[in-house]
């Protein structure tokens, strides 16, 4: 745990007690600070009880009387469409609101650090897609060359939850829009911008509230090194509104859609290959083709990215190819599940929106395509330049015969369920040919979560492997 400092002696309301919740509480307390903790659902509060912490309703009329700031979490909206009654409340009152990455950033260096060989390091990732993936295969390039790193954020650990660095350590951070835009410290050494499409808009008031939530992240004074996908006008923006000039190697920008080159700092993909480019020269290439763990181009912009965060780090390129070769990827990305007489399974159930689902159906040759669920607002007409590698669709869920009439001239089949899906895609598959969950819809009519989804698709094709 880090305990967080500079509360000491005060009271701090803490808002949601799910896990970051919790272990905010719980860091506070260890810092010296009494944690008030409140949350809407009773259930919640219980949990938080158990644990031995102290429950303080915010919404008796003199909540906020005493209380030195509010540490809310990233599923309570504080902005948009409306703000959460409490927030709102607290913005009234004039207390400052703060979430667990700005407590982590004031309180994660100790004064122990001056005795460390090399001090540690903070790498943040954001992003709309890959920030899982490149986070986790940065923390795995780290680990594999023995480096120390702990991993939290977005994913896995509450970031306060994590241990006091060691001498030399690496924690690398993902970090989302909702949690980038709220808190009020944020300065990580490397910060890592994959690619920006529309996501979340309601809870920013649109793409420009959700850029600029991501951008604070590179905010004046941020961090050190920046590594910017550029393929978007967004990213391209940013990385040059924060370099002095063409030349600056503060800024690494990192392409998959075009060869750079500018003089500055760069990594790029193209047919397979990454290239690092430095004042015009190549310095390092690495052949992506054989990487297993990391299919398709948008694997390959992840993989730039993190290789562009480890060159950063001072590793050299071979050292970063090892590790990549060893990464097998996260479950629900892009993730190969089975494999029987050239037939591929491939789990890609995160493919919650159409721009996720693209990158996957881009990522095979010959797919048969299990999709549907609870389809987005917008549908999924943006994947229909997307769907040349499609042999057949095979839809499931509440949007099946919605996206039947999305997906024009595409071979399909209304099925209904998961396991009527895969035996009916493994039943058609030829050699050669990729199996693919890639729903381009959220989980929740048929299951509790993505994981839940990707784990029945799963245990299907297991299923049908084992006969
Ligand atoms: P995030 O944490 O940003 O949601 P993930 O790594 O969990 O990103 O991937 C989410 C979904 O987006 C998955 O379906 C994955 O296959 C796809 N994806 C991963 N990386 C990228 C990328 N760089 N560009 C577009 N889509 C991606």
């Amino acid at each position: 745990m880090i305990p967080v400092r500079g509360h000491e002696g005060q009271r701090i309301s803490v808002l949601g007690l799910g896990r970051s919740g919790l272990a905010t509480a719980k860091a506070l307390e260890a810092g010296g600070a009494t944690a008030l903790c409140w949350d809407d659902s009773p259930e919640a509060r219980e949990m938080a009880e158990a644990e031995g912490l102290t429950l303080h309703d915010l919404s008796r009329r003199d909540a906020f009387e005493g209380v030195a700031a509010l540490i809310t979490s990233p599923g309570i909206p504080h902005l948009y469409p409306a703000p959460n009654k409490h927030l709102a409340r607290a913005y009234e009152e004039g207390v400052p609101v703060d979430n667990d990455i700005g407590l982590f950033f004031r309180s994660f260096a100790t004064p122990e650090w001056d005795n460390f060989e090399t001090t540690p390091k903070v790498i943040a990732v954001t992003g709309s897609n890959g920030k899982s993936t490149t986070s986790a295969l940065i923390h795995h390039l780290l680990t594999e060359v023995g480096r120390p790193s702990q991993l939290a954020g977005n994913i896995g650990r509450g970031v306060l939850d994590i241990e006091p660095a060691h001498d030399g350590e690496v924690v690398v951070l993902e970090l989302s829009s909702y949690q980038t835009d709220l808190a009020r410290a944020l300065t990580p050494d490397i910060a890592v911008f994959t690619n920006l499409t529309p996501d979340h808009l309601d809870r920013h008031g649109g793409l420009g509230g959700y850029f600029a939530a991501k951008r604070r992240l590179f905010a004046e004074g941020g961090p050190d090194r920046a590594v910017i996908g550029v393929d978007e006008p967004e990213g391209l923006y940013l990385a040059g509104q924060l370099a002095e000039g063409p030349a600056d190697d503060r800024v690494i920008r990192v392409s998959v859609d075009r060869k750079l080159t500018g003089p500055g700092w760069q990594v790029y993909a193209r047919k397979g290959f990454l290239s690092e480019t430095r004042k015009g020269r190549q310095v390092a290439s690495i052949d992506l083709r054989g990487v297993k763990g990391l299919p398709g181009s948008h694997n390959q912009q992840n993989a730039c990215a993190a290789f562009a965060a480890l060159r950063c780090l001072g590793l050299a390129p071979r050292q970063i190819e090892a590790g990549l070769r060893s990464f097998e990827g996260l479950p629900h990305r892009s993730q190969l599940v089975g494999e029987r007489d050239g037939v591929r399974f491939v789990n890609d159930s995160k493919a919650t929106n159409a721009d996720s689902a693209a990158a996957a159906l881009q990522a095979f040759d010959r797919i048969r395509w299990i999709a549907g669920g609870l389809g987005k607002d917008g549908g999924i007409g943006a994947l229909a330049p997307h769907l040349g590698h499609v042999a057949k669709a095979y839809l499931i869920g509440h949007s099946a015969r919605a996206f039947a009439l999305q997906i024009g001239d595409t071979p399909h089949e209304i099925c209904e369920t998961m396991d009527r899906a895969v035996a009916r895609a493994a039943e058609d598959a030829q050699a050669g040919e990729t199996v693919l969950l890639a729903p381009a819809a959220a989980s929740f009519d048929q299951y509790p979560d993505f994981e839940a989804r990707g784990a029945d698709f799963t245990r299907a094709v297991q299923g049908i492997l084992a006969r």
